[in-house]
């Protein structure tokens, strides 16, 4: 999963609420994903925090042994050693 997950207060907007008054309503757990140019938030349910969390940390290890195996071809072409 490729995201970054928000801890966020919110305002539910109701007229007399606690959270008019700035005593806001949360935390609630948010994760960002970028679609295109777009950025959007989905909501995380509390069950699901700990998975989608595992899911982020996953993908950023695969990213990072690409970037390594990216690396390495360029040096190796670099070096005329790329058959
Ligand atoms: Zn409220």
């Amino acid at each position: 999963m490729r995201g970054a997950l928000h801890r966020q207060m919110r305002q539910c907007g109701k007229a007399g609420c606690r959270c008019a008054a700035g005593d806001l309503h949360g935390p609630y757990m948010y994760v960002s994903v970028r679609t295109g140019a777009r950025r959007r938030l989905l909501y995380v349910p509390t069950h699901a925090v700990d998975a989608v969390r595992r899911r982020i940390k996953a993908t950023g290890r695969i990213d990072a042994a690409l970037a390594e195996i990216s690396a390495i071809n360029l040096e190796l072409l670099a070096r005329g050693e790329l058959a």
